[in-house]
């Protein structure tokens, strides 16, 4: 018999499967209490329920609960990278990151991805699988627990493209966000994508108050396509209609994740073509300078070519910061202490 993932259910699911049990509602209700507010790791744990039915529950079904294996942390600005490990043996990163409005979690949505961007680490060896919803939510209540503080804001821009795991990525937006849980508010919550066109206007429809974040990362699709295999698919005039059509759906403005890549796309008129690309969009430019990856030879802009960038789009009336780096002494791009992780297990 296949376990039931206990963590992935929500109340409704869980209550017509204590029913099936001969279960009462209220039992239903006080295990989810336990696994998404008190967000206990066993059954054991869970006090109030009798054994009988702890034992019948660990029978039938499996709580996730992912092991932190190493935690590395800034002593510059008290990031912290986590590296979990999972059931299965796969292990995946996720991020804590200390702002003065609140502890913002960075989780990743795939085990690896398939997307193929050039200038990222956690493609290097594709896709494994994808998270369940448990497996997303519980980076964030490991993190919290192990902190011992609310997390308040969570960014899906971990290893994974989340739009390649939709239904498990909308199933863990349900449960984040309900109030019986840990109840972060959909306002709080960012999904970046690198453009999977159908999937942005699936979660258009749904009319949900998260904020979309798109990895534009070029201004024309020329360029874009050379550092981002799935404008193969998509085009950057498809890809950014979706934008429009988002902030349409929803009136939550979009935000695009420009990664400067020195000497790639960080010209003037890269930023010229850019405003004229995005010009109108109730939108927010974040510039990211690329972070080096060892398996190829893209550079960072420097930093005068960035300010530039960024005086360009100002003039243009572009709503624009440059992203803080945050854990710059832990730091390495993301998907790459996963990546060591697995070139020191592998050869040993
Ligand atoms: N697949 C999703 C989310 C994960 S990547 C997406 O593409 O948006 C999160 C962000 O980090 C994306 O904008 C991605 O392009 C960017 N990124 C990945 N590797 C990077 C690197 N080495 N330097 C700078 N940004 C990088």
């Amino acid at each position: 018999m296949t376990k039931i993932d206990i963590k992935s259910m929500n109340l409704s699911e869980l209550i017509s499967f204590m029913e099936g049990l001969g279960e009462k509602a209220f039992r239903a209700k006080q295990i989810y209490q336990w696994i998404h507010e008190k967000q206990v790791d066993s059954f054991e744990e869970m006090s109030n329920v009798s054994k009988k039915l702890r034992e019948t529950l660990e029978e039938q079904t499996y709580l996730t609960a992912l092991k932190i294996e190493e935690v590395q942390i800034s002593k510059v600005d008290g990031t912290r990278k986590y590296l979990f490990l999972l059931e299965d043996g796969n292990v995946i990163e996720s991020v804590l990151m200390r702002y003065k409005h609140g502890n913002s979690v960075c989780i990743s949505s795939q085990v690896g991805c398939r997307m193929g961007c050039r200038f990222c680490a956690s493609t290097l060896d594709g896709l494994v699988r994808g998270l369940t919803a448990g497996e997303m939510l519980d980076q964030i209540y490991q993190i919290g627990k192990d902190i011992g503080e609310r997390i308040s804001n969570v960014v899906v821009m971990g290893t994974g493209e989340p739009l390649d795991n939709y239904d498990n990525l909308l199933k863990f937006i349900e449960l984040l966000t309900d109030e019986n849980g840990i109840n972060i508010s959909q306002r709080n919550l960012t999904v970046s994508t690198c453009g999977i066109v159908p999937k942005m206007r699936e979660l258009a429809d749904k009319q949900l108050a998260i904020t979309l974040a798109l990895s534009l990362h070029a201004s024309n699709q020329e360029k874009r396509l050379s550092l981002m295999p799935v404008a193969n698919k998509y085009d950057i005039h498809e890809v950014i209609d979706a934008c429009k059509y988002y902030f349409d759906k929803t009136g939550r403005r979009i935000t695009f994740e420009y990664s400067l890549v020195g000497g790639v796309n960080d010209t003037d008129e890269d930023a010229a073509q850019l405003t004229k690309l995005i010009k109108g969009i109730n939108c927010h430019v974040n510039l990211i300078p690329v972070n080096p990856i060892k398996e190829r030879d893209y550079v960072q802009s420097n930093a005068g070519v960035i300010e530039a960038f960024k005086n360009k789009l100002e003039k243009n009336c572009i709503n624009v910061t440059i992203r803080r780096e945050m854990g710059r002494d832990i730091d390495g791009a993301c998907g790459q202490l996963r990546k060591r992780y697995r070139e020191r297990t592998t050869k040993e």
